[in-house]
C-alpha cells in the first residue's frame, strides 16, 4: 500500500484517540493530512527588543521574569495573573486570564522566550496570554514562518505541526508529480515534493509563494479538467426524449399570455425548445436578473412537455414560492386543460397521498413543490421535464435527485443569482447557459438609499406616504443568526412595536419561518390581494415572491446581509409600473459596510453586484461554495487566484488538444480516476 493511503493513526505521535479527532477534520490518511493546508502563517521576524515593541504587532522577546507573579480575582469566574519581565531595554508585562498556574511555572533566574500580541496599556508594554518557552537560541533565534492550521477539539496547533512534519518525513521525495515536465516548465510550476514541503513549512516567503501557486494550479486544473470531461460525456452520450408537440396550440398559448414576451425571453424559449426536440437530454441553466420574467419561460417549457404527452415538475426552495408559482401556473393554464398541483412538506398526509396517487397514474400534468417533490414515494408516470427555480438554494445532488424521478428527463435550472462569469465556468461547466438580459418594458430602476438607524422615523413616514398612495411595503428584519427561531422572534418584536406605535393606523402583516404553512399562505395571499399594507418579515420572502403593487423594501440591519441577498430582497419591489424604493438601514461602522451599501445604492445590475460581492467577501462566503454541490477548494481562492485560473485554462486546452501525447493521456486518465466519485455525482444521465 502506498504510504499516502496509510491511516494517520500510525504516524508517530498520533494513535487511535487523536486519529479519531483528526477524522472529524476529514483527515483519515497520510494523504488527507498533507492536503490539510495551513489557513494562514505566523511570521516570526526574529527577537525584538522591548524598547522597539510596536503596539498591535505580534512579536517575540527574550526576557527574565522579575519578582513574583500577582494573581487577582476581580470577579467570579475571572482570575488575572500578571508578571513583570524585562530585557536590557525595558519592562514588559505578561498577563494571563484564568491561568493562575502560570505563577508557578517560571523562575526568575532563567531566560525565557515570550511571544504574543503587543499592547500598550497605561504606558506599559503588555503581552496578553503570551506563549512562554525556555529560551533555546538554536530554536528561537532567527526568523521563521510557521503554519497555522484549521483545528478541531482536542487537536492543538502543535499536534498539527508535529503531524505534518512526520507525514512529510515519510513521503518526502517520493511524491509523484502529476504534471509532465513540459507543462511544469511552460507554466512555471514548482515540483510536487517541493510544493508540499514549503506549503507546510516554508523556508522563505518566496518558497511559500511558489508552493502555493503550484498547488492552486493543480487544484484548479483538475477541477476544470474534470468538468470538461463531464461536459464531453453529457454531450456525446445523452440520448434523451425527443418532444413532439402541437405547434399551433403552443403558439396560441403564447398569444394568450397576459403580456408579449420580451426579445430575451423569446430567444431563451427558442433555445429551450430546440433542446427539447433534439433527442439529447437538455441540461440548461437560465440566468436572469430578479424580475426578468423567468417564471413564464418555465411555464412555456412545461406546456411544451405536457403537449408532448409528458409530465413536468418544478422544485423551488420555499413553500411560499411553491404556492405562488402554483397560483401563477394555474392562472396561466386556465382553460387549457393542463392539471397543476402543489406538493409541500406542510401538507396533510391524506392530501399528499392523493397527489402521489394522481401523479403515478398520470392524472397530474405539472407538479410544483418544495423538497417534498424529491422524497421517496413520489413517483411520476412519465416525467419528461424537471425544473429547479432559484437554483442557488439547491445542490447538485438535489437537482440530480429530481431528475432521477424520470427516465432521462430534460432539465432546466433557473437562477436569479448572477454568478460572475469566472465562477459560472467553474460551477456550470456541465450546463448550457441561456441568459435573459432584458427586463420587461416600463420597469423603472429601484431607487436605493442607505440611511443610518437614527433616521428610522423618516423611513416610517415615507412608508405611510406610499401606503396613502395605494402602494404596499415590505420590512425585512435583521438576520441575527442562522437560526429561524431567533429571526422569527425579531420579526415578531418589530411587528408588535410598529403595531402599537408609529404604524398603528396601517394594516400590518407578519411573516416568519416559525409560522404554520397555512398561516404563511394566508398572510401572503392577503398581501398579494392588497389587504395588508406593510408586511413585516424575515428573509423567507427573499426568493421569488412577486407582488407588483409593493414599492417599498426596507431592510433593517442591512449590514448583516450579503450583497447577493440584498439584491434578491430588493428584487421583491420594482416589479410593476410604479417607481419603487429600497431603503437600507445600516450603521456604517466600518469602511467595508460603507462600501457594500455604496455598491447597492450605485448599481441595479445583478452581475455587477455579484462581481463586487465576490471581491469583497471572497468565493468561500459567496453563497457558500458548498451549495453548488462541487467540492470546496482546499487551497484555491477564485478572487485572489484569477490570474492562475487563466493559465489553467491554457493548460487544460493544451492537454485536450494533444491527447495523443502519452503523458497527457495519462493525465486525463488520472483526472477521471481522481474525480470518479464526483463525476458520478455531477453527471445527470
Ligand atoms: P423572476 O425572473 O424574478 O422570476 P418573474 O417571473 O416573477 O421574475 O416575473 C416578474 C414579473 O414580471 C411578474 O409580475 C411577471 O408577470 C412579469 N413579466 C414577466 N414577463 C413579462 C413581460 N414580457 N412583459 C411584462 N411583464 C412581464
Ligand atoms: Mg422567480
Amino acid at each position: 500500500m502506498s504510504i499516502l493511503k496509510q491511516d494517520v493513526q500510525f504516524i508517530k505521535g498520533v494513535g487511535p484517540k487523536k486519529a479519531a479527532r483528526l477524522n472529524k477534520l476529514g483527515i483519515k490518511t497520510v494523504e488527507d493530512a498533507l492536503q490539510h493546508f495551513p489557513r494562514d502563517y505566523e511570521i516570526w521576524r526574529g527577537i525584538k527588543k522591548v524598547a522597539n515593541a510596536v503596539d498591535g504587532e505580534d512579536a517575540s522577546f527574550v526576557v527574565t521574569f522579575v519578582g513574583n507573579a500577582n494573581t487577582q480575582k476581580p470577579r467570579k469566574g475571572l482570575t488575572i495573573t500578571t508578571w513583570r519581565a524585562k530585557d536590557d531595554t525595558g519592562y514588559l508585562w505578561c498577563v494571563w486570564f484564568n491561568q493562575p498556574y502560570r505563577s508557578n511555572m517560571y523562575s526568575t533566574d532563567k531566560l525565557y522566550f515570550v511571544r504574543g500580541r503587543v499592547e500598550y496599556r497605561y504606558g506599559m508594554v503588555q503581552l496578553q496570554n503570551p506563549i512562554v518557552e525556555e529560551y533555546v537560541p538554536e530554536k528561537h533565534d532567527g526568523s521563521k514562518i510557521l503554519p497555522i492550521y484549521p483545528l478541531t477539539e482536542g487537536i492543538t496547533q502543535k499536534d498539527m505541526r508535529n503531524l505534518m512534519a512526520e507525514a512529510l518525513k515519510r513521503v518526502e521525495g517520493s511524491l509523484n508529480d502529476e504534471f509532465p515536465a513540459d507543462l511544469r516548465k511552460r507554466f512555471k510550476l514548482a515540483e510536487k515534493n517541493f510544493a508540499m514541503r514549503h506549503i507546510h513549512f516554508p523556508q522563505s516567503l518566496q518558497a511559500l509563494e511558489e508552493a502555493r501557486r503550484r498547488l492552486v494550479f493543480e487544484e484548479l486544473f483538475f477541477m476544470k479538467m474534470a468538468l470538461h470531461l463531464i461536459r464531453e460525456k453529457n454531450h456525446s452520450n445523452n440520448r434523451g426524449l425527443s418532444f413532439e408537440w402541437d405547434h399551433k396550440a403552443f403558439e396560441e398559448f403564447v398569444q394568450r399570455l397576459p403580456f408579449p414576451l420580451t426579445n430575451a425571453q423569446k430567444r431563451v424559449v427558442d433555445e429551450i425548445l430546440r433542446d427539447l426536440k433534439s433527442g439529447r437530454v437538455m441540461n440548461r441553466l437560465v440566468q436572469g436578473d430578479v424580475g426578468s420574467g423567468k417564471t413564464v419561460v418555465a411555464a412555456l417549457a412545461l406546456y411544451c412537455a405536457v403537449l408532448s404527452g409528458y409530465q413536468g415538475a418544478m422544485m423551488v426552495p420555499t413553500e411560499i414560492l411553491a404556492r405562488q408559482h402554483y397560483a401563477t401556473l394555474k392562472e396561466l393554464f386556465d382553460g387549457t386543460g393542463v392539471k397543476v398541483e402543489c406538493l409541500v412538506g406542510g401538507m396533510k398526509n391524506v392530501e399528499k397521498e392523493s397527489i402521489r396517487f394522481r401523479l403515478a397514474t398520470g392524472d397530474i400534468d405539472i407538479l410544483v413543490g418544495t423538497h417534498a417533490v424529491i422524497e421517496d414515494g413520489v413517483n411520476f408516470k412519465n416525467l419528461g421535464l424537471v425544473i429547479t427555480d432559484e437554483q442557488h438554494r439547491f445542490g447538485v445532488r438535489q437537482r440530480a435527485a429530481l431528475q432521477q424521478k424520470g427516465q432521462s428527463p430534460h432539465m432546466l435550472v433557473m437562477s436569479a443569482t448572477p454568478i460572475p462569469r469566472t465562477l459560472a465556468l467553474m460551477f456550470y461547466g456541465d450546463l448550457d447557459v441561456s441568459v435573459i438580459d432584458e427586463l420587461p418594458p416600463g420597469r423603472k430602476p429601484v431607487k436605493t438609499y442607505h440611511v443610518p438607524p437614527s433616521m428610522k422615523d423618516r423611513v416610517l413616514e415615507f412608508i405611510k406616504r406610499q401606503v396613502a398612495e395605494g402602494r404596499q411595503a415590505y420590512m425585512v428584519c435583521p438576520l441575527v443568526e442562522e437560526s429561524d427561531a431567533i429571526d422569527s422572534q425579531s420579526a415578531i418584536e418589530l411587528f408588535e412595536t410598529l403595531r402599537r406605535g408609529e404604524l398603528a393606523d396601517l394594516r400590518l402583516g407578519l411573516l416568519h419561518g416559525r409560522m404554520k404553512p397555512a398561516e404563511k399562505e394566508s398572510v401572503m395571499e392577503a398581501f398579494a390581494a392588497g389587504q395588508i399594507d406593510v408586511l413585516i418579515s424575515t428573509t423567507v420572502i427573499e426568493v421569488g415572491v412577486n407582488v407588483p403593487n409593493a414599492t417599498v423594501m426596507v431592510i433593517e440591519n442591512a449590514e448583516r446581509f450579503g450583497l447577493a441577498q440584498l439584491h434578491q430582497l430588493r428584487g421583491r419591489v420594482g416589479r410593476g409600473e410604479h417607481q419603487s424604493y429600497c431603503i437600507l438601514i445600516a450603521d456604517a461602522k466600518t469602511k467595508e459596510i460603507y462600501e457594500r451599501m455604496k455598491v447597492m445604492t450605485k448599481s441595479n445590475d445583478g452581475f455587477e453586484i455579484a462581481e463586487k460581492d465576490l471581491q469583497l467577501r471572497g468565493p468561500g462566503d459567496f453563497l457558500g461554495v458548498k451549495q453548488h454541490g462541487l467540492p470546496e477548494f482546499k487551497i484555491a481562492n477564485l478572487v485572489r487566484d484569477i490570474g492562475i485560473l487563466k493559465q489553467v485554462d491554457l493548460a487544460v486546452r493544451q492537454v485536450l488538444q494533444q491527447r495523443d501525447n502519452p503523458a497527457y493521456k495519462a493525465l486525463i486518465e488520472y483526472t477521471m480516476d481522481k474525480f470518479n466519485e464526483q463525476l458520478n455525482e455531477i453527471t445527470f444521465n
